[in-house]
């Protein structure tokens, strides 16, 4: 009798979500101009960097005083007005309103293990996980496991044993280089050569947006059955 053929186990894929899914960016600047008016003076960092100040202990000593104090007291404005809104995570827009039904089409294609990873600072309402489910759930996929870490990102990637990671953010990217054994795609919106240059000498693949680095990921499900043409297309986008 044949023995059954032997399957691969599933690609476990993670997705990180503000800049890359969600539109942050955005919210944060709707946020701001409904405080300070039309005129957008701070730049809409991730939720992390907001995320990691949170959890770092309250200084013993007075803070240094800031170099933009002006743009200090609005940004500490805009986070409290977050974190005062109800479910706010749930009110983000998509950036691409196809890349969310598209994830969930391909992992049923492909068997993918997908797992949306953030840091999102809490806020009113709900955790920021259910906030972040029943997001994903109206934009198209049901049942998302949303991880809501502090800390590393490479951590997380090795202890979930992704296989690839799709973020925006360089130092994520080079966490999960670092710490675990994924794949890393670096979502770089606009041609910037020092970020895209840098990310290839550190074996992170670039993608222009969530579509192009879906391109990538469907091009190596379809090759995972095959080494010689694996090893090829990690190659090109730039893994080895
Ligand atoms: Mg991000």
């Amino acid at each position: 009798m044949t023995p059954p053929a032997r399957r691969l186990p599933p690609l476990r894929i993670g997705f990180d979500m503000d800049g890359v899914i969600a539109d942050f960016a955005s919210a944060f600047h709707d946020v701001e101009r409904r405080l300070f008016g039309p005129k957008a003076a701070v730049a809409a960092e991730s939720p992390e960097i907001e995320a990691a100040r949170e959890e770092q202990p309250a200084p013993a000593a007075p803070r240094p005083r800031p170099t933009r104090p002006e743009q200090r007291r609005r940004r500490d404005a805009i986070w409290e007005a977050i974190h005062q809104t109800p479910d706010f995570w749930t009110t983000l827009e998509p950036l691409d309103p196809a890349a969310v039904p598209r994830i969930h089409e391909m992992m049923l294609r492909h068997c993918w293990e997908v797992f949306f990873i953030t840091q999102r600072p809490a806020t009113a309402g709900d955790t920021v996980q259910r906030q972040t489910q029943r997001w994903l759930r109206d934009q198209g996929f049901d049942m998302p496991s949303v991880l809501v870490i502090s800390g590393s990102r490479g951590m997380a990637a090795g202890a979930v044993r992704l296989n690839y990671h799709v973020d925006d953010s360089p130092q994520n990217c080079l966490d999960v280089v670092a710490d675990a054994r994924a794949k890393p795609i670096l979502i770089v919106r606009e041609p910037d050569s020092l970020t895209e240059n840098s990310a290839r000498r550190l074996r992170i693949s670039v993608a222009r947006s969530i579509g192009e680095a879906l391109d990538i990921l469907e091009r190596v499900s379809l090759a995972k059955d095959s080494p010689g043409m694996l090893d090829k297309l990690s190659r090109m986008v730039g893994w080895t």
